[in-house]
């Protein structure tokens, strides 16, 4: 499903923003490259506040997007022309004819902290996108200090335009707006979001090792969660020795007031959960969040797991659906299988199901040539990134919903 709604709201405030700096009146009369400038500016300073914006995992705007996933993608799209729209600004200003440009210290002032955004933005943004190189804890207290080029560049707007941003007029009111909301966006995100704002509190009632690095919790909370299977969690553990920091997970069971979720070890925090994870531990939990909807899907489901990607069927299935779903289950090796017995058994005692497991260090890896898909399929798929591209790219319909494990 396409994000017609998120890409709509994109489009409709990167419009207004140029309409309202072309149809703006300068103080004086401007250089038509000065002009342009603006525009172009303009253009940096809403990219950046959508970019913000978007960080919050606000819930109204996950669903637009249709899932947390393609938010973040457009986030990252966004800051890529925020950052060009910045480089071309200031190119632009260094164009403009030497007496068009401010003359007062206030404006030299702001003109210069301009030009320290620009820096500040060109190394953090660069940084954000090696985030593959970096620790996620060092990427994410990086991506924090994104906030202070963003509050220059936002001082910038104000005091080095050739525009009167502090008297009412329709360019005014929109930098107004969209600066303040940007900037409580990221205040919020960067400072708030790890310490507050976890609406549900709750502790840690059972654990089980299923093997030698994947382990099950299962999380008795105090208020229900209402949420839908295929959906996933931010979820805090408060014990020494774990690090604190929030990380996603799939809901794997249970009913709301408890809530299982299935972790492989993989790198620091996991590792730390899997060896010294105990009973009672506190945990706080945000969501739900997550747009898989299996309900909503055509009565025909095809679903491809590989590894933990398993996860979020394996909450649907505990609702015992009515729906005609073939699984194909692909794991690397059998160290890497979790549930095996449990999908085996639901697929002897549920005809309208059937689970196909296919090990790679085996078989060839799956690919859509493999399958014969009827019309009206419902595809979902749960795995590493490059399977989900590899699949995403080769599909017989536009039916098909993915959630990767991975975003920043
Ligand atoms: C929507 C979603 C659902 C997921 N469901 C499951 C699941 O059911 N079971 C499971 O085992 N894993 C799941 N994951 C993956 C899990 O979140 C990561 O494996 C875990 O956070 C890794 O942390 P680490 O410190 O052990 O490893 P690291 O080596 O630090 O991280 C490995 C990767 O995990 C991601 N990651 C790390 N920390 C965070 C964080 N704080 N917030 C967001 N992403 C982070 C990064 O992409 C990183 O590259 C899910 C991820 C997402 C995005």
């Amino acid at each position: 499903m396409k994000a017609y709604k998120g890409l709509l709201l994109i489009f409709l405030t990167m419009g207004s923003s140029v309409f309202l700096w072309y149809f703006a009146t300068p103080i004086a009369p401007i250089h038509p490259l000065s002009k342009l400038g603006h525009i172009i500016g303009g253009l940096a300073i809403t990219g950046l506040f959508l970019v913000f914006l978007f960080a919050t995992k606000n819930k109204l705007l996950e669903r637009w997007f249709n899932g947390l996933a393609r938010l973040y993608f457009y986030h990252k799209v966004l800051a890529i022309f925020s950052l060009g729209f910045i480089i071309i600004h200031g190119q632009l200003q260094k164009m403009v004819p030497d007496e068009e440009l401010p003359q007062t210290s206030l404006h030299e002032w702001a003109k210069e902290l301009g030009e320290l955004a620009q820096y500040g933005f060109i190394i953090l943004i660069v940084l954000a996108f090696l985030a593959k190189f970096l620790k996620y804890e060092h990427w994410r207290w990086l991506h924090r200090l994104l906030l202070l080029p963003y509050t220059v560049g936002i001082y910038h707007t104000y005091f080095s335009s050739q525009y009167d941003l502090l008297q009412p007029s329709a360019i005014a009111i929109f930098t107004a707006l969209t600066t303040t909301i940007g900037f409580m966006s990221a205040l919020y995100m960067m400072t708030m979001y790890q310490d507050m704002f976890f609406p549900y509190s709750g502790s840690i009632s059972n654990i089980q090792k299923l093997n030698s690095h994947v382990i099950e919790l299962e999380l008795t909370l105090t208020k229900k969660l209402h949420y839908r299977p295929g959906q996933f969690l931010f979820i805090k553990i408060f014990q020494e020795g774990i690090e604190k920091a929030p990380h996603p997970f799939s809901i794997s069971g249970g009913d709301g007031e408890k809530i299982i979720v299935t972790i492989k070890t993989v790198g620091d925090f996991t590792r730390q959960v899997y060896d010294h994870i105990q009973m009672n531990t506190p945990v706080a939990v945000d969501g739900p969040f997550g747009h898989f909807n299996f309900d909503k899907g055509a009565n025909q489901q095809l679903w491809i797991a590989a590894g933990i990607g398993i996860t979020p069927f394996l909450a649907y299935l505990q609702t015992k659906p009515e729906k005609k779903i073939d699984l194909y289950y692909s794991f690397h090796g059998l160290d890497n299988i979790v549930y095996k017995d449990f999908l085996q058994n639901y697929a002897q005692t549920n005809d309208h199901f059937t689970v196909t497991f296919i090990d790679t260090t085996q078989e060839d890896r799956l690919s859509f040539d493999h399958l014969t898909i009827p019309k009206q399929t419902s595809i979902y798929i749960c795995g590493p990134e490059k399977m989900i591209k590899q699949f995403k790219s080769s599909a017989p319909t536009s039916k098909i919903e993915w959630e990767g494990f991975i975003f920043r």
